[in-house]
């Protein structure tokens, strides 16, 4: 353990830190889940090495952490709110991203005992499939290939596979490189990789799988806000406008279909600021009320169109979290 972690594990033990997380006023935070595990140990080397999907002991200690220092709301309820131009301090929204089945058996019953709402938004093209999202394909192949190097065409860089960590910086590098591609080169250059990786069974088992249609509805029977993330997950500002509205409205469609109701706040995929248009706000603006992106930060009025989150995904502890909420500003 290095010296702040030290320090932080020091004064979270003496509940400081609830304390101060309880004085401090802070602007209202939208919190961004993928998914919540019970499944120990990952897959393989690379599964899960972002912390895409967090332990369930960790989650749970976050759900506690909030339940004594925040104020949990519906995320529509926090829209409106800012809609009205009404930043209410220490509001905490809970959002959970792609459409995971272990959002469906992990994450919703141990929200449900907490009382406590969440949005979760779909990728319509994948829910209720035997399909994985391209990126978790992505890793899945560095999991499962038999070879030792790759060569991407792209950047024509040789990766070397042979250890752990080496599977892991090679992961990485080809969904960086992938994700800076305009879509036509994009569907080349993945189909290449996977086959130069000896096309390795990509079908999702464990955490990478999908949640069923049916799933989705019983989460939206029982009061969870059900939104869309487009049909595919592509980057939506590397394709065609026509595209990338189909993407956007026919999964909000497709949410409403199946479960009876879409949130009024659109989730970007990968959700940088180079990952939408100016045109593709404009469209949000007439179809959503909001919509999410992955910026850092707390959900402030001005910016309901590309509102800020803060991912505790991957953080190794239920302190980390209270860091991060005594530092939103
Ligand atoms: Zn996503």
């Amino acid at each position: 353990m290095g010296a702040s972690a030290k320090f932080i594990d020091a004064v979270s033990r003496t509940g400081a830190l609830d304390v101060s997380l309880k004085m401090k006023r802070s602007p209202p935070v939208i919190l961004m889940y993928h998914g919540v595990t019970a499944a120990r140990p990952a897959a393989g080397p690379v599964a899960n090495c972002e912390g895409k999907h967090l332990a369930l002991d960790i989650f749970a200690e976050h759900l506690r952490i909030l339940r004594r220092t925040r104020r949990v709301v519906p995320l529509h309820e926090m829209v409106e709110g800012l809609a009205r131009g009404e930043a209410r301090d220490n509001e905490v929204a809970l959002t959970f991203d792609d459409g995971y089945e272990n959002n469906a058996t992990v994450a919703a019953p141990l929200l449900a005992d907490f009382r406590m709402p969440a949005a979760f938004f779909l990728t319509t093209g994948l829910v209720g499939t035997a399909e994985a999202i391209w990126t978790d394909k992505v890793e899945m192949a560095f999991d499962r290939t038999a070879k030792t190097t790759l060569h991407l065409r792209a950047t024509d860089e040789t990766l070397p596979l042979h250890t752990p960590q080496e599977r892991r910086q090679a992961m990485l590098r080809t969904k960086a490189v992938l994700k800076r591609l305009p879509t036509p080169d994009f569907h080349h250059a993945f189909a290449t990789i996977l086959h130069a990786l000896g096309d390795p069974d990509t079908a999702p088992s464990g955490d990478y799988r999908f949640m069923s249609w049916d799933q989705a509805r019983a989460m939206s029977d029982a009061g969870f806000e059900m939104g869309a993330h487009t049909v595919t997950h592509p980057i939506l500002s590397r394709m065609p406008f026509e595209q990338a509205a189909h993407e956007m409205l026919s999964s909000r469609d497709r949410v409403t279909q199946e479960t009876g109701a879409c949130s009024s706040t659109f989730c970007f995929p990968n959700g940088k600021s180079s990952d939408y248009t100016q045109e593709l706000l404009d469209l949000c603006q007439q179809h959503f009320k909001a919509a999410l992106s992955t910026e850092r930060g707390p959900a402030l009025p001005g910016e309901l169109l590309t509102l800020r989150r803060l991912s505790p995904s991957g953080a190794g502890r239920g302190e980390n979290i209270q860091w991060m909420l005594l530092r939103a500003r």
